[in-house]
Order: C-alpha cells, then sequence, then structure tokens
C-alpha cells in the first residue's frame, strides 16, 4: 500500500500545497488502493477515475501557476451516491435511478470542487438512504474492514467503510436517523452530524425532507471540521438552509486538541446509559467519559423522557415524508422505466416501474407513510409523532440549560454478521436507538471511536445545541485526543 493512502488530509493537504507531493500522484495512489481492496470492501456504486485524475492535474496546474489552494485543495474525496453529480452517475442506491446521469451537481459537490478537492467517486448506501447496514442497496452490500463478513453500518456504509479501508481519507454522507454516526461508529471513523439547515440539501435525493442532513465523514475530527467548514453555510437555493456563518468548527477542534475541557459540563443520557446497549459498548463509553473528566469536564446524568418514544416517531415521519417525496419516481422523468410498451397506459407503466424498481424496504415506508398520512388517520399517527418530536425537543433544550452537551454511546451495538438483522426490520431499526432524537430536534452530533469492544469499533456520541457544532467539535477533538485514533487491520 502506498503510505499516501495512510495519511490524514491536513497531511495531504500540506504535501500538496508545498509541492512534496502532487494532487495527481495522491489521487492515482488513492485510485490504486481502490482497485486493490474495493472487490472485498464494495465501498464504491462508481470510481470516476478520468474526472479524479483532471480534478488533480487542475489543482496540480494552480500550484504550479502560484494560485492560493485551499486547505483541502489536492486531497481526494468519496462521495455518497445521495448527492447528484453533474454527468456522472447517481443511483441512491436503488434500480429505479440506475443510468442515471444529473445534469447538475448538488450545492455540496459544487463546493467540494471549488474548494479543490478531488472526488473519487459514489458511495455505496441502503436504497434511498432506508437502512442501518448498507445491505438494502440494491447494488449488494459494502463490507466492514474491520471483518468483511460484517456489515460497516447505513445508510452511509459505503463512505465510512472507504475510509477505514484507506480508499479516501475524506468521505460525504447524509444523516436523517444516524446515517452519517452510525456507520462511522462501527468502521472506527469519525462522522459529524452537521445543525439541520447548516449544510444544503439542494441536490441531495431528498427521503425525509425535515431531517436529512449531508456531513462530513473522517479518519479524525480535524478532517472531518475542515471538510464541514468546506461544505457547509447558507445555501439560497435550499429553503430551509440557515442564513448564517458556519460556526469555527476548525478552530474549535484545534482547540480541543489541546485537551483541556476546564469548565465544559457535559450530561449522559440517563435513558441510553441503562438497558439497550451491548456491555462491551457501554464499557468503552464508560472508559472514555472518564477520560474526558480527567480532562477537565464535568459529567453528570441528565434525564430525557421521551427520548424512549423517538424511534417510533421517527418511524411515522420519515416514511410520511418519504412516500410523498418518492412520489417523483414515476418511471417518466428520471432513469428506470417500465413496461412503455406503446399499449399501455401511463398509470399501468408507473407501477410497473415503482414495482421493478423500488426494493422491499423503500416499499414497506412508502405504504406505512402513506397511511399514517391518509385521511382518519393522520391526527393519531402522523399529528402524534409531530407532537413526540416536540416533546423530544423539549428534552433537549432542557437539557441544554443544565449541561452544554449530552454524551452517550453512538449505537447499541457494534458491527453484526451481515444478514443478521435482515429478517426483522424492527431489529435493524434499533442500530438507531441513540442518533434518532437528534435528527428530531435538529441539532449537531457526532460520532468519535472511543474504542474496541471483542475487536470491534465502539463510538462515542456528543450531541450539542443546535449551531453550536463549534461546541461539539471541541470535545470531540479533546476526547479523540484522550483516546486515540483506531487503525484498522490491514486489507
Ligand atoms: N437507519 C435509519 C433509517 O433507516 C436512518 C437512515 C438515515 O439516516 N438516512 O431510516
Amino acid at each position: 500500500m502506498s503510505d499516501l493512502t495512510r495519511l490524514s488530509a491536513v497531511e495531504i493537504a500540506g504535501l500538496v500545497a508545498s509541492g512534496e507531493t502532487s494532487a495527481v500522484e495522491v489521487t492515482q495512489a488513492h485510485l490504486d488502493r481502490i482497485g486493490a481492496v474495493d472487490d472485498r470492501v464494495h465501498a464504491f456504486l462508481h470510481v470516476d477515475t478520468e474526472g479524479a485524475l483532471a480534478a488533480a492535474r487542475a489543482v496540480d496546474e494552480r500550484r504550479a501557476a502560484g494560485d492560493e489552494l485551499g486547505p483541502l485543495a489536492g486531497v481526494p474525496v468519496a462521495v455518497k451516491d445521495v448527492l447528484t453529480t453533474k454527468g456522472v452517475p447517481t443511483t441512491v442506491g436503488s434500480k429505479i435511478l440506475e443510468g442515471w446521469r444529473p445534469p447538475y451537481d448538488s450545492t455540496i459537490v459544487e463546493r467540494l470542487r471549488a474548494a479543490g478537492t478531488v472526488m473519487l467517486g459514489k458511495t455505496n448506501m441502503d436504497e434511498f438512504a432506508m437502512g442501518s447496514s448498507t445491505e438494502y442497496s440494491a447494488y449488494g452490500p459494502t463490507r466492514n474492514p474491520w471483518d468483511t463478513d460484517r456489515i460497516p453500518g447505513g445508510s452511509g456504509g459505503g463512505s465510512a467503510a472507504a475510509l477505514a479501508a484507506y480508499e479516501a481519507p475524506l468521505s460525504i454522507g447524509s444523516d436523517t436517523g444516524g446515517s452519517i454516526r452510525q456507520p462511522g461508529a462501527v468502521t472506527g471513523t469519525v462522522g459529524a452530524k452537521p445543525t439541520y439547515g447548516g449544510t444544503s440539501r439542494y441536490g441531495l435525493v431528498a427521503f425525509s425532507s425535515s431531517l436529512d442532513t449531508p456531513g462530513p465523514c473522517a479518519r479524525t475530527v480535524l478532517d472531518a471540521a475542515l471538510l464541514h467548514e468546506v461544505i457547509g453555510g447558507h445555501d439560497p437555493r435550499d429553503s430551509t438552509s440557515i442564513p448564517a456563518p458556519v460556526p469555527d468548527v476548525v478552530a474549535a477542534a484545534r482547540l480541543g486538541a489541546t485537551g483541556d475541557l476546564t469548565g465544559v459540563k457535559l450530561g449522559m443520557v440517563t435513558e441510553f446509559i441503562g438497558e439497550g446497549a451491548e456491555p462491551g459498548v457501554m464499557a468503552a463509553f464508560r472508559d472514555a467519559a472518564e477520560a474526558l473528566a480527567k480532562l477537565g469536564a464535568e459529567i453528570v446524568e441528565v434525564s430525557c423522557p421521551h427520548f424512549k418514544y423517538a424511534l417510533p416517531a421517527y418511524y411515522l415521519i420519515a416514511p410520511s415524508e418519504c412516500s410523498s417525496n418518492l412520489a417523483r419516481f414515476d418511471g417518466v422523468r428520471f432513469g428506470l422505466r417500465v413496461g412503455d410498451d406503446g399499449n399501455r397506459s401511463l398509470e399501468e407503466v408507473m407501477s410497473l416501474t415503482r414495482e421493478a424498481g423500488f426494493g422491499p424496504e423503500v416499499k414497506r415506508r412508502i405504504m406505512i407513510g402513506t397511511y399514517a398520512l391518509s385521511s382518519g388517520y393522520y391526527d393519531a399517527y402522523y399529528g402524534q409523532a409531530q407532537k413526540v418530536r416536540t416533546l423530544i425537543t423539549r428534552d433537549f433544550t432542557s437539557a441544554f440549560e443544565q449541561v452544554d452537551a449530552l454524551i452517550s454511546p453512538t449505537t447499541p451495538f457494534v458491527a453484526f454478521p451481515l444478514g443478521s438483522r435482515t429478517a426483522d426490520p424492527y431489529q435493524m431499526y434499533l442500530a438507531d436507538l441513540f442518533t434518532i432524537p437528534t435528527n428530531l430536534y435538529g441539532g449537531p452530533a457526532i460520532s468519535v471511536p472511543c474504542g474496541l469492544s471483542d475487536g470491534l469499533p465502539v463510538g462515542f456520541q456528543i450531541m450539542a445545541p443546535t449551531m453550536a457544532d463549534d461546541r461539539m467539535y471541541r470535545i470531540a477533538a479533546a476526547l479523540e485526543s484522550a483516546v486515540g485514533t483506531l487503525t484498522p487491520p490491514t486489507i
């Protein structure tokens, strides 16, 4: 393996800026690594070799011309296949978009290009970002580099596995109920969900619009912060984008890395530290919490009594929004069209296309959502879930009157064997027990590796108030300085 693939984004950017290595060399090293391992990992759905090398050459030319390069110029990045990429296939892990080449870049991708990062390709995901294992991808599962018989988390398993397999130093995910943080936790990498509205949804194929949040994935907290800074900030093309500057997450990560948390008060969520999590996960979490206390943080317990209703509320709100959002996949406008032989009605073609194009989990969600929104049931299901959402938000706001941030394990269990939870959807949904409340509230949350349980990574979750993303990075970087990063076994 080339050493270049082992470096952090900060290190790569430094070498490119100083001319010690070229962006083309860095890119080629990562493309070679993908070529060597991705048949075993399957992190990528599409590798854009030509596009990546062209982008790298452009960075090298700008450097040669003496242009000022941004902090991530020349750094390769892998992008979850939920974001549109101009002229580059975008499938959302679904057959229904097979072959679609979007005519435009999502805002996130546009900003990645403007920053001089090099897009390597598109990463595998559960179909339409619905799932926790990447096994619901229509293109076959991604495997966890820590143990290729185990899941890499989901829905953004490809983005996380690409990092852990050293195929990319940075990647982009999207988090609707945990799809950045849970894959980060089970692959021993860092995954941050920004404040809702802090990163643009323009060009993000919609699952649940009031929850969907694109965000950074990396192997270190500082790398994640640098990526967050590049992709974040107001976008007038997204109606829920927050018209405010990105909090200074990079300075916060640097401050946190000094390892001083004096004056910071953290709340362990009572409801998440009792039953629910595996003993090995709890042990690693508690050790890490103790490490934070040694850095000066005061740690107390805070009860959030409505968090236990987050999972059922989410599984009404997210499917309801998805049933509406996915109505646009009708066999007319994008991708797949089935049965259009000139004799069938439009309705028949739509029905055949959706029958063939959507997988079982997506169909399940569309049906649940359609039911929850139907007249006569709306108040009892969707309306009730929205009320629960308000109560969960109140739990957060009252907790943040007592503490600066909340902490918990990211997931109740470590990476599970492929195939072990696909038969029972509820078992799959439980993977997001600890991540979902934050999505319903809208605040930022991050998963940082905090140790191993039975040789598999455990994630530590830090949840902060809305727009306090910088505070979250400070605590995350402090934790990383205390417990270190995890190195996956070589594959
Ligand atoms: N696993 C959750 C779900 O299936 C979360 C997905 C996500 O965050 N995109 O809905």
